[in-house]
Order: structure tokens, then sequence, then C-alpha cells
């Protein structure tokens, strides 16, 4: 019986569990190990409205064991500290874990580029207590300012600055001035809302790089209509416990920072540093296989395509999860003695969400922004979601959301 380990319970673990054991189902050569350092899968296009109170923090997250649950040895909730390719084992916290075949899809984490005191001082957007904590720092502020004299400090109380102008750092400005508009305006009246701030601040010449000039430009529009300023070339070069340091800006002070701004491999410091890429990935072949290792596929933020050729793949769950699928087949392939083939990515589009009913996006050659990429949207991701329990919690939630106010209980 041969033993096959999923290194991480994330989009592209997930996807590929569910496609091999599709095609494996009831065989008595394979056996199902999944390890990840959390015991549920995390639906991370919706944190920024977890973050927001918009929709419950356990609605967008599902217990790995619920997804992973036939044909399976055991679902291991431990960290892992090294991947060994030569003896073909996991160091983990629990102890070592033999595989006889191995799937890396272990993401990728907050990357504070050396910069001084972020790591310290600002909150990073990549989990669920992320959320959390954000949500509370941010009802926290408004609480203090109510009762609070005097007026700078008010306003650094008052003031948010979101480091990184991707996706991430774009949902969450535009959700958070949303909840100030709307239900924080209403509930905190001592508080003068023009107080409050939103600054996102972005190292390159425009916002969402990812996407066409035009829709950067829609995205920045509808954002400075919500009222946040949005600081472009510019480098942060410190934060404190009070702010954030800008090149030729000097400091501005807040009360909430959060680092959306880069993301470096999981797996550094976990392999021998001859398996990485040049951007710190798992140097991977284009049939998504380790290097000098079938036995090993890597998919999704971690991998990096580099044979043949290099091949440049979004790091986005759409392309996590075709990944995923396509591994899925070439390790099937490898059992049947049948040839892996090259993964190639095609993409369906990006759609990002900016407050309430408002999405930028292209699909194909098409570009659109408004109200109808935000219902699409909407409809594309709860298909995504694994459970019918939460897309059918995340559908009340929003329709609760609809007909009234979030809960702003701090947490
Ligand atoms: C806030 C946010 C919003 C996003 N929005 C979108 C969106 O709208 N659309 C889109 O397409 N993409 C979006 N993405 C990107 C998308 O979530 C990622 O591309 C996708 O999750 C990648 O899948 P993955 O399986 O490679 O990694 P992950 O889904 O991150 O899974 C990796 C798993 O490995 C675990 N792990 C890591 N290291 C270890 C270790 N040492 N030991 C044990 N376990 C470990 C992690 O905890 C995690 O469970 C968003 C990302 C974020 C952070």
């Amino acid at each position: 019986m041969k033993k096959i380990v999923i290194a991480g319970g994330g989009f592209a673990g997930v996807e590929l569990y569910k496609t091999l054991h599709k095609k494996l189902h009831g065989s008595p050569a394979v056996r199902f190990q999944m390890v990840s350092d959390k015991n549920y899968f995390l639906f991370y296009p919706m944190l920024h409205e977890v973050a927001t109170g918009s929709v419950e923090r356990n609605h967008i997250t599902q217990p790995l064991r619920e997804i992973v649950n036939c044909c399976v040895e055991t679902v291991t909730e431990t960290q892992i500290q090294k991947i060994d390719v030569a003896q073909k084992k996991l160091v983990t916290d629990s102890g070592e874990i033999n595989y006889d075949y191995l799937v890396v899809a272990l993401g990728v984490r907050p990357n504070y580029f050396g910069i001084p005191g972020a790591h310290e001082n600002c909150t990073t957007f990549k989990s669920i207590d992320d959320a959390v904590v954000v949500r509370n720092q941010l009802i926290d502020h408004f609480e203090k300012a109510a009762r609070e004299k005097d007026a700078a400090v008010r306003k650094e109380l008052l003031a948010t600055i979101i480091i990184g102008g991707g996706p991430s750092g774009v949902e969450l400005a535009g959700q958070i001035s949303d909840l100030i508009h709307t239900e924080l305006r209403e509930l905190y009246q001592e508080v003068d809302i023009h107080e409050a701030s939103i600054t996102l601040i972005d190292a390159g010449d425009r916002l969402l790089r990812q996407m066409h000039p035009s829709l950067s430009a829609a995205a920045a529009a509808r954002l400075q209509k919500m009222g946040v300023t949005i600081m472009l070339n510019a480098k942060v070069e410190g934060c404190t416990k009070n702010g954030v340091t800008v090149a030729g800006s000097g400091e501005l002070r807040a009360g909430l920072r959060v680092w959306a701004a880069g993301m470096e491999s999981s797996v550094r410091g976990l392999v021998a540093a001859e398996l990485l890429a040049a951007h710190g990935g798992l140097a991977t072949t284009a049939s998504l296989q380790l290097v000098g290792h079938p036995e090993v596929f890597v998919i999704g933020d971690v991998a990096e395509i580099v044979f043949p050729e290099k091949v440049m793949v979004p790091q986005t769950a759409q392309a996590a999860t075709a990944e995923a699928a396509h591994a899925a087949q070439n390790m099937y392939n490898l059992l049947t003695h049948q040839p892996v083939r090259p993964f190639k990515f095609v993409s369906k589009g990006d759609i990002v969400p900016i407050g309430d009913w408002f999405a930028v996006g292209q699909l194909g050659a098409f570009r659109f922004s408004g109200r109808i990429m935000w219902i699409i949207r909407r409809y594309v991701f709860l298909q995504r979601m694994w459970s019918l329990r939460n897309r059918t919690k995340v559908c009340l939630d929003w329709i609760m959301r609809a007909l009234m106010r979030r809960d702003t209980s701090r947490l």
C-alpha cells in the first residue's frame, strides 16, 4: 500500500485530495494522510467580510476532518518543521511522518521585507485571528475616541493605515470605509466621523497591479469616493506602535496598522536551500513535480515553475485549485504508469470587491466595474465553498447584512 501525504489543508491541498480521491476511491493500493497546522480549511476571499462583521468568523471555516474523510489514514493537526525529501519524511511537532508520495501545498506567509518594526507593530491579514484583531482594534479605537478629549489623540485612534495595494488591501480598505460610514457613524454619535481616516499605501505606481490599468484607476476612484487616501510610489521605511514612516512623508500616525504588502513561501527554512527557486518557492517542473523528485508534487502559492522554463502562475485560489486538479491527474498517471502532462494555467478572470455593491473585474477580454461584478463575485465565491452548510450560513449573513446592522461588539 502506498501512502500519499498532503502537506497543507488550504485551497490546493483540499482540492488535490478531492480530485485524486474520486479517482482512487476504494483502491486498497493507497491511503491518504493530510498534515496541516490548523484543523480547518479557511476561505480567505471572505476574510475582509469577517474583519468588518458582515460574515461570522466560523462561517468561512470548515473542519478538515469533514472534508478529508474517506480512504484516509488520518488528518494530523501539527506544524511541519522539516521536509526531508532524501528520507521521504516530514519532521513535525508531533513526530515524523513517512510518505511514498508527497504533495506540498503549504502556501505563503506574510513577508515584512526586513522593514524595522513592521512585524511587531502591524497586524497581518492572513488568518481568522488577524481578521478578529482588525475588527476588535477598529471598534476598540472608536470606543476610546468617544471618550477622548484630546483631538490629536482622537485622530490617531481613528486613523487606519493599510500597507499594500493588492486585492487584500483594496478589499479591506473598502469594507472598513463601509463599516465606518454606516454602523460606526450611527452608533458613535459622539465621534466626529470626519476625524476618521483610512490611508492605503503602496510602493508601486498603481493599485491592483495584476489587473488592467483601467481597473486600477476605477478601484482608486471608488476608494477615493469612499474617503480613502491613496499613497502610491510610497516606500514604507518603518513602523512603530503609533504609526508608519513613509519615505518623503515622515511619520503618519495611526491606531490601526494593517500589513497586507507581501508574502513569502512557507517552505523557507523547511527544505534544503537547493530545492528553492529564485523567489523562495519550491523549484517545480511544468508537470508540478519537485525538480529531481518526481514522487513530490508541489501546488498552490508555494510552487514556482522553473523547468523546463519559467512560467508565472498567479498566487490565487483559482490558480491553486487548477494546479491541484492537474497534479491529481498527474499523480494518478504516475500511479498507473502513464505519462504526466505539463500544466497550463488559463485564467477565468479576477474580481475584486470594494465596499458594498461595487467590484472591479476582468473576465477574458472584458473589463467591468460596478454592481454586476459585485453580484457575480458573490455568486462565484459562494459556489467555491466546500459545504452546503457554509454556503447557507454565508447567504444568511448577507441577507441579515442587507436588512439590518452589522454586529459591532468587540469580541
Ligand atoms: C485576505 C486574502 C484574500 C484573498 N482573496 C482571494 C480572492 O478573492 N481570490 C483568489 O483567487 N485568491 C484570493 N486569495 C489568495 C488565495 O487565498 C491563495 O492563493 C490560496 O489560498 C493558495 O492556496 P494554497 O493551498 O497554496 O495555500 P493556503 O490556502 O494558504 O494553504 C496552505 C495551508 O498550509 C498550512 N501550513 C503552512 N505552513 C505550514 C507548516 N509549516 N506546517 C503545517 N501546515 C502549514 C496553512 O496553515 C494552510 O492551511 C486571498 C488571500 C488572502 C490572504
